[in-house]
């Protein structure tokens, strides 16, 4: 195999074959949880694609998964922010947009219950609404973890609220059902980061990057390092001369983009002053550009678009007015490993409707 390749699989027809052991899985914990056992024990389908190795087994040491890659509009073929860094048996999610619980369960059960660690860009909705979903029903399939967020420090009255608006459902689970879970396993604890902190789970570094989200502040990018290797989350973030210091080197970096065409459709129906502030919270494609460049990373990646294919085009040609280096469209469950090559794999297309 040559070094330092980048491969794109752009279909994987074996996707379906992980989803029935997902689902007999899925059979045998619930019948686990039913007769009260408080010990889990679910062997991994971990890996999305069922001919590639799960991620203890990989040659890759990095492996992301695009959970959501969304804007704030509702699109079922894209949910909201949310992405999933493993490395070395970790499982570290940055934001919890809308339907992460869904795409966690898409890659098996195991990873809407075992994933805990929450690393939150800002505090945007779009980031953060599917916090409720992640916590209460991995809590239901008794989390062994206590939920860890880390994020901004408003992110502790976000959490606190979270667990107060849900207290009735505790109160069904806990005193009236018949069940095995306790308010104990509700418990969560708030980090509040900071410009360059660090963190480690088993040798998995996590750096914290202060961005420029214009007014909303503060607000975060985060750089995970594991073997090597590294990959770059940008948040949401105008283009950002700090996030550029922290990714020197990286192999991948995730950006956010103010697409095309989402700019024209801002500008064409909000008020000229309102689609200015908009436009300033995120990155042009030519900006995003600069940042992949100046960054040197060897495979930039857009996320936070509408990945319609009809406004791929204008996206790309822009943003090669900047950056001539390996770029991919984000859409969702598309899968990056990170080593001495770099793979993309992407989910199948679902089929076209036949015609009547
Ligand atoms: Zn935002």
């Amino acid at each position: 195999m040559n070094k330092k390749q980048i491969r794109v699989r752009k279909e994987i027809q074996s996707w379906r074959r992980c989803v029935k052991p997902t689902m007999t899985l899925a059979s045998g914990w619930l019948r686990r949880v039913a007769v009260g056992m408080s010990v889990v024990s679910i062997a991994a389908c971990s890996s999305l694609y069922a001919d590639e190795p799960p991620i203890t087994e990989s040659a890759f040491p990095i492996r992301v998964t695009l959970l959501g890659t969304g804007t704030p509009v509702p699109n079922p073929r894209q949910f909201g922010q949310s992405i999933l860094v493993e490395a070395n048996n970790v499982k570290l999610l940055f934001d919890c947009g809308r339907g992460c619980a869904h795409r966690l369960w898409n890659l098996g059960p195991q990873y809407l219950r075992d994933t805990h660690h929450v690393f939150l860009t800002h505090l945007h909705s779009d980031h953060t609404v599917g916090i409720p979903d992640l916590y209460l029903t991995g809590w239901t399939m008794l989390r062994p973890e206590k939920l860890s967020i880390y994020g901004p420090e408003k992110a502790k009255d976000l959490m606190r609220h979270i667990r107060l608006a849900y207290d009735e459902d505790v109160v069904y689970r806990v005193d009236l059902q018949v069940s095995t879970l306790s308010r104990d396993l509700l418990e969560y604890s708030v980090t509040t980061v900071s410009d360059g902190d660090q963190f480690e789970f088993n040798g998995v570094r996590v750096t914290t990057i202060a961005v420029d989200h214009h007014v909303i502040k503060p607000a975060f990018g985060y750089r995970v390092d594991y073997g090597g290797h590294s990959v770059v989350i940008s948040g949401d973030t105008a283009y950002s001369t700090n996030l550029i210091r922290y990714s020197k080197g990286a192999d991948v970096m995730l950006h956010e983009v103010m697409s095309p065409a989402l700019e024209n459709f801002v500008r064409a129906n909000f008020e000229k002053s309102m689609a200015d502030d908009v436009v300033a919270l995120h990155t042009l494609a030519p900006d995003v550009g600069r940042v992949f460049k100046e960054s040197g990373v060897r495979l930039g990646v857009f996320t936070h678009l509408d990945n319609n294919p009809a406004a791929i085009p204008e996206l790309i040609q822009q943003t090669r007015q900047t950056w001539q280096g390996p770029l991919e469209v984000g859409e969702d469950l598309m899968v990056i490993d990170i080593g001495e090559d770099i793979e993309v794999r992407r989910p199948p297309q679902p089929a076209a409707p036949a015609r009547k």
